[in-house]
C-alpha cells in the first residue's frame, strides 16, 4: 500500500482554512501550523477597535473549525524557515517539519516603507492585538479630552488621523465618525461631539483606488457628511507620538492609525522565487511556484494574475477560492487526477462607511446607501465562521442600530506604557 502523504498547511486564515477543509476526507496526512491559535475574521476588525465587537466575535480557534479528523492536526508555531530542497519547514523552537506538500498562506503585514518606527506610533489594524490597542487609544484619549477645560488643550485628543484611504481606511474613518458624532460623546460632559475632528489621509489623488469611481465618489461624499476630512494627494512625511507631517504642515494627535501599505510575509523569501515589489509570491496557473510543483502559495501572499494580466485583489474570496481549489487539487491528484488551472470568480466588491451606509459593486451593478449596507451586512455575517459569532454578531450589530450604543468600552491598561 503506497504511503499517505503528508500536506503542511501554513496558515490558518482564510486560504489555509479553506484548503484544509477540503482536504479532511482525504487520504492523506494534514498538519496546519498557525502563528496564533484562532482563525481571525480581518474584515471586521475596525469594529473591535471601535468598540462595537468583542474579540471573540471575529475569532475562532483554529482546533474549533478543524474539528477532530483523522490524520489532521493543528500546530502552534512560527515558521520560520522553508527548506526545498531536503522538504521540510522549520518552526521557531527548531522543530522541523517535513512535507510532500506544503500549501502556504501566511498573509501579509503591514508596510511603513522603510519608517519601523512609525510602527508604535500608528498601529495598523491586522491581529485582535492590534485592533484592542487602537480601541484602548480612543477610549482613553476621550477621557483625556474630559479632564481639560480649556478646548485648545483637549483639541489633540478629540482629533483622530487614519492613514489610507483604501477600504479598511474608510470603513475605520466612518466608525469613529458614527462614535464622535453620536454614541460615545453622550458619556462625556466637558466637551462637545463638534469638537471632533477626523482626517482620512491618502496619497493618491483619490480614496478607493480599486473601486469604480463613481463608488469612491459617493463614499467620499458619505464621509465628508459624516464630518471626516478627507486629505487626497497628501503624502505622509513622518509620524512621531503625537504628530502627523505632511509636506505642508501636520496635525498635533495622538490617535494615528495605519491603513496604508502591504506587504507579504517575510517568510516567502526563503523559497527564493520570483517575487513582486510587495514580496508576493509570483505562482503558475495551479498556484504552485515555478521551480517546485508541489509547493504552493495562495490568498494574499500569492501573486497571480487574471485573465487580464492584472493581479488577483488581496480580498478575503481570493484566499478562500484559492485555498478550496488547492485542496482539491491535491485530493485529486492522490486519485490520479490531472491538475487544471485556478480561475477566480469575482462576486464583487464592498465597503462600509457607517450606520446604514455602504457602497457596493456586484459585477458591474453598483449600489449605495441603506441597500448597500444590508447586502454587506449578509455578506459579512454569512462568511463569518460558526453559528455562535454569527448569532452574536447578528444581536450586536442590531442592538447598535437600535439604540446608537456601542458595546465594549473597557480600559484594560494592557497598551498603556510607553517605552
Ligand atoms: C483590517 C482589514 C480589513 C479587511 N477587510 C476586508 C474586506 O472587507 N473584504 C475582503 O475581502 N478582504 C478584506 N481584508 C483582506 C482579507 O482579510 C485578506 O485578503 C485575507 O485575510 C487573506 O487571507 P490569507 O489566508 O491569505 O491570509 P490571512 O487571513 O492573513 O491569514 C494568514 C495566517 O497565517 C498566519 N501566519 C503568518 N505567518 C506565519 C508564520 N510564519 N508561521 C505560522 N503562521 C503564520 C497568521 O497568523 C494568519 O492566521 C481585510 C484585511 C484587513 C487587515
Amino acid at each position: 500500500m503506497a504511503e499517505r502523504k503528508h500536506v503542511v498547511i501554513v496558515g490558518g486564515g482564510f486560504g489555509g482554512i479553506m484548503a484544509a477543509k477540503q482536504l479532511k476526507k482525504a487520504d492523506v496526512d494534514v498538519t496546519l501550523i498557525d502563528k496564533s491559535n484562532h482563525h481571525l475574521f480581518q474584515p471586521l476588525l475596525y469594529q473591535v477597535a471601535t468598540a462595537a465587537l468583542s474579540p471573540g466575535d471575529i475569532a475562532v480557534p483554529i482546533r474549533a473549525i478543524l474539528g477532530e479528523h483523522k490524520g489532521m492536526k493543528v500546530l502552534l508555531g512560527n515558521v520560520i524557515n522553508i527548506n526545498k530542497k531536503e522538504r521540510y519547514v522549520e518552526l521557531e523552537e527548531g522543530r522541523k517539519i517535513s512535507f510532500d506538500y506544503l500549501v502556504l498562506a501566511p498573509g501579509a503585514q503591514y508596510n511603513y516603507f522603510d519608517n519601523e518606527d512609525w510602527e508604535k506610533h500608528a498601529p495598523g489594524l491586522k491581529s485582535i492585538g492590534d485592533a484592542l490597542q487602537v480601541r484602548e487609544r480612543i477610549l482613553l484619549s476621550l477621557e483625556q479630552a474630559e479632564q481639560l477645560d480649556d478646548p485648545k488643550l483637549r483639541e489633540p485628543y478629540l482629533t483622530y488621523v487614519i492613514i489610507g484611504g483604501g477600504p479598511t481606511g474608510v470603513e475605520m474613518a466612518g466608525a469613529i465618525g458614527e462614535i464622535a458624532k453620536r454614541n460615545m460623546m453622550r458619556d462625556y460632559s466637558t466637551f462637545s461631539k463638534n469638537e471632533t475632528r477626523i482626517f482620512l489621509v491618502e496619497a493618491a489623488p483619490r480614496i478607493l483606488n480599486g473601486y469604480p469611481e463613481s463608488l469612491a465618489e459617493k463614499a467620499q461624499q458619505t464621509l465628508e457628511d459624516m464630518g471626516v476630512r478627507v486629505l487626497t494627494d497628501t503624502p505622509v512625511t513622518d509620524i512621531s507620538e503625537d504628530e502627523v507631517a505632511f509636506s505642508e504642515g501636520a496635525i498635533k494627535t495622538p490617535n494615528i492609525i495605519w491603513a496604508a501599505g502591504v506587504a507579504a510575509s517575510p517568510l516567502l523569501s526563503a523559497l527564493d522565487t520570483d517575487q513582486d515589489r510587495t514580496g508576493r509570491v509570483k505562482v503558475t496557473d495551479d498556484l504552485s511556484i515555478p521551480d517546485d510543483e508541489n509547493i504552493f502559495v495562495i490568498g494574499d501572499a500569492a501573486h497571480k494574475k487574471d485573465e487580464d494580466g492584472n493581479p488577483l485583489p488581496a480580498l478575503a474570496p481570493v484566499a478562500m477560492q484559492q485555498g478550496k481549489y488547492i485542496g482539491k487539487l491535491i485530493k485529486g491528484e492522490i486519485s490520479g487526477e490531472q491538475r487544471t488551472p485556478f480561475y477566480y470568480t469575482d462576486k464583487g466588491t464592498m465597503a462600509t462607511i457607517g450606520r446604514a451606509k455602504a457602497i457596493a459593486d456586484i459585477r458591474g451593478f453598483k449600489f449605495s446607501g441603506f441597500f448597500a449596507w444590508i447586502l454587506w451586512s449578509i455578506v459579512h455575517i454569512l462568511f463569518l465562521i460558526g453559528f455562535r459569532s454569527r448569532f452574536r454578531v447578528f444581536a450586536e450589530w442590531m442592538w447598535h442600530y437600535f439604540t446608537f450604543k456601542r458595546g465594549v468600552r473597557l480600559i484594560t491598561d494592557r497598551f498603556t506604557e510607553k517605552d
